[in-house]
């Protein structure tokens, strides 16, 4: 059988600085653990316009949609803010989501121990957390019609339609609760069901997905309570899933309980593709950082958890994704911190390499 594929386009910024560690994570696993990977590198975002004038080149697009999964690590940069809408490095990114059809957006909120005293909120609030918001990607108030700015008497008005359809919901629900059944079993579904017919209807059709999934505890939440409780105590939830909008707006919340950008990964899954796998595009949080790029400080981390998340969700490697996410957590706990993440005393402050080199020393100790 051959080697499950991945793409890589590293992109712009730091983009290339972080993906040269994972590459080097992906190397490991294929030295150390029998994993192979049969891996192509590819242009988007500025260095794809730089090279063909377009954000993402139609052979790069038809890679992604043949590879088991694509790994991406950020686009744009201030050399390219002043080009057309349509071929800003951004439209290389949302072309490869749409495309693929990447309508469930994973954002884990999980705070190492050694930095919980990043987050802003209490240490015993946030230590051990582990939460993950499922937040639906393709459809909603980005995207529904009518929107515009119109005329109406003496004035203008500003429309934007939120509008699901109930396959929409479904199939967002769904891959919410299986992610439930492989976690802890709970799943609380946040909408605004009080005021908006949507939610009325989002909350209807996740009632109904739940028939499938018994073993699951389903709870429903007002979004606006969400966002409370999240600050509150947000140790209580285990997978939140929600619309495109708040999942946008309570994702960046949840995310910044657990301290730096350069920590948070993210994946974007689409429906199983023939081989069972789901269409798959990982990447982290963070954009390009222009304002380091270059200068060797940027954490790897939110790029390399991204690929623990493709270990896990796209090549059913459970245990190996537990082992690198292990081995990130040794790391920080000995001491070694990026740029991003100095502050404390008696801490050893480390280059975007040197951080690769630590995980993969300790990758090494873990056999
Ligand atoms: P940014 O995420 O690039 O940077 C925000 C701040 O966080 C900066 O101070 C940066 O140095 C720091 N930071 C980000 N990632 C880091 C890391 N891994 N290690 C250490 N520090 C890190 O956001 P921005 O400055 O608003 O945007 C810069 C460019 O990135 C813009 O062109 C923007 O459009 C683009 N962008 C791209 C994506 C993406 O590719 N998914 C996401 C957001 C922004």
């Amino acid at each position: 059988m051959s080697n499950p594929s991945i793409l890589i386009l590293p992109g712009d910024g730091i983009g290339p600085e972080v993906m040269a560690q994972v590459t080097r994570i992906i190397d490991w696993y294929g030295n150390k653990r029998d994993l192979a990977f049969d891996v192509s590198t590819d242009l988007v975002g500025g260095a794809a316009y730089d090279a063909h004038g377009v954000p993402l080149h139609d052979d790069t697009m038809a890679r992604a949609m043949e590879v088991d999964a694509v790994l991406l690590g950020a686009v744009g940069g201030p050399k390219y803010d002043d080009l057309d809408f349509s071929v800003k490095p951004e439209r290389g990114l949302l072309r490869l989501r749409k495309e693929m059809d990447l309508f469930s957006n994973l954002r884990p909120a999980q705070c190492f121990d050694a930095l919980a005293d990043f987050s802003s909120l209490k240490k015993d609030i946030v230590a051990g957390l582990d939460i993950m918001i499922v937040r639906e990607l393709t459809s909603g108030v980005y995207f529904g019609e009518p929107r515009g700015i119109f005329n109406e008497g003496n004035e203008r008005v500003g429309i934007n339609t939120q509008r699901y359809t109930e396959s929409e919901i479904e199939r967002v629900a769904r891959s919410a609760f299986e992610l439930a059944m492989a976690r802890g079993k709970r799943l609380c579904s946040m909408e605004k069901a009080n005021v908006m017919e949507s939610g009325v209807l989002w909350r209807e059709v996740v009632t109904r997905v739940h028939a499938d999934y018994p073993e699951v505890e389903l709870s429903h939440m007002y979004a606006d309570n969400g966002a409370m409780q999240l600050v509150r105590a947000p140790k209580q939830f285990d997978v939140i899933v929600t619309d495109n909008l708040f999942g946008d707006i309570l994702s960046d919340c949840a995310a910044m309980l657990t301290g730096s950008l350069g920590m948070l990964p993210s994946a974007s899954l689409g429906a199983p593709m023939e081989n069972g796998r789901p269409r798959a595009m990982y990447e982290p949080v963070h954009g390009s950082a222009p304002d380091i790029t270059g200068q060797s400080k940027a954490n790897p981390i939110a790029c390399i958890l991204s690929f623990a998340m493709a270990l896990r969700y796209s090549f059913d490697q459970g245990a190996e994704a537990d082992r690198l996410e292990a081995a990130i957590e040794k790391v920080l706990a000995d001491g070694l911190r990026t740029a991003d993440l100095l502050g404390e005393d008696g801490v050893t402050p480390v280059s975007t390499t040197g951080m690769g080199d630590a995980i993969l020393a300790a990758l090494d100790a873990s056999l």
